[in-house]
């Protein structure tokens, strides 16, 4: 997905304008909610990079208005302050050069998923990132950054061996992923890998339910997806919602904690759902499936059961 398409970039800060206009109206939430990064890095950016400068306005921000927890223990308790988990994904190398000294400097923790091919250097997942996204080898922690990342305090999830969307894999397949990366870090760190990140994280597109049963049946204890909305008081712990942070304006990262964009997040649910309910042939409501834009075709084809 990509946060900076023209339909999504407007809907965001409509969201955002929305959010500000009302935010005097509001009362305040006690909200949990985990923020996704990728690259940081002060110069010669990634489309998914987040300038140095405006990670740490952000980590500035997050200590000054929220309570800061271990993406562990998301799940936990509210608080009179919005609680707030930081994650990274892929396994950057600029995240043990640039990241994690800002981190310290604000007492801070975070978790950084790794995907277990880019520490062994496979040819296939640094080809697939080299032609899409310029990066290269030397872009990503090897084994040893790794463990200096992970001595840090930082802590460590797994985010599958080649960051292929599991949807398009075998079950089969999809154990394979979410398996050996979890032991091939474990090997590494000495320590039970407990969290798991699906790449892509899109619930419906990159992952479903056989993917978080095949998660739990590996011994993970939460997964946690791309879904643009704050945790709510029951959410499944494999099925956790993060927001993707790029770029981010201190006005749009106050509303996204305050939860402007969590309508989006909400139509990212109902995606699922309809998956969900294709998979175990069952009808879906009208409402729902009117946002699925298949739901036009089937529509056309009369396919919807009990409405026409
Ligand atoms: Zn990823």
């Amino acid at each position: 997905m990509n946060p900076y398409s023209l339909p999504l970039r407007a809907l965001r800060q409509a969201l955002v304008k929305g959010y500000q206009l009302g935010r005097a109206m509001r009362s305040p939430q006690r909200r949990t909610l985990v923020l996704n990064y990728h690259s940081v890095r002060p110069a010669q950016l990634f489309f998914n990079s987040t300038p140095t400068r405006v990670f740490e306005q952000h980590l500035e921000w997050l200590v000054a208005h929220c309570e800061v927890v271990d993406f562990a223990e998301v799940c936990g308790p509210a608080s009179h302050k919005p609680r707030v988990a930081i994650t990274f994904d892929d396994g950057f190398r600029d995240n043990l050069e640039f990241a994690v000294p800002l981190l310290q400097k604000y007492g801070l923790k975070a978790t950084f998923f790794i995907s277990t091919g880019f520490l062994g250097r496979d040819p296939v997942i640094l080809d697939i990132f080299a032609r899409t996204f310029q990066t290269t080898a030397n872009d990503f922690m090897d084994a040893e950054a790794l463990r200096e990342l992970f001595a840090a305090g930082m802590r460590v999830g797994a985010h599958t061996h080649s960051h292929r969307n599991l949807l398009s894999l075998s079950a089969r397949e999809q154990e394979e992923e979410l398996g050996r990366s979890k032991t091939i870090l474990e090997d590494l760190l000495g320590q039970p890998i407990q969290s798991v990140a699906y790449p892509f994280g899109v619930p419906g597109k990159a992952f479903d339910l056989t993917t978080t049963q095949i998660a739990e049946a590996l011994g993970y204890s939460r997964g946690t997806m791309v879904c643009w909305r704050g945790l709510r008081a029951q959410e499944p712990v494999f099925r956790i919602p993060r927001f993707t942070i790029v770029r981010e304006s201190l006005a749009e990262l106050e509303a996204i904690v305050g939860g402007a964009w969590d309508p989006i997040g909400w139509y990212q649910d109902w995606r699922f759902s309809l998956r969900a309910s294709r998979q175990a042939n069952k009808p879906y409501p009208l409402a729902v499936a009117l946002l699925e834009q298949q739901a036009w075709m089937e529509l056309v084809h009369c396919r919807i059961p009990g409405l026409l």
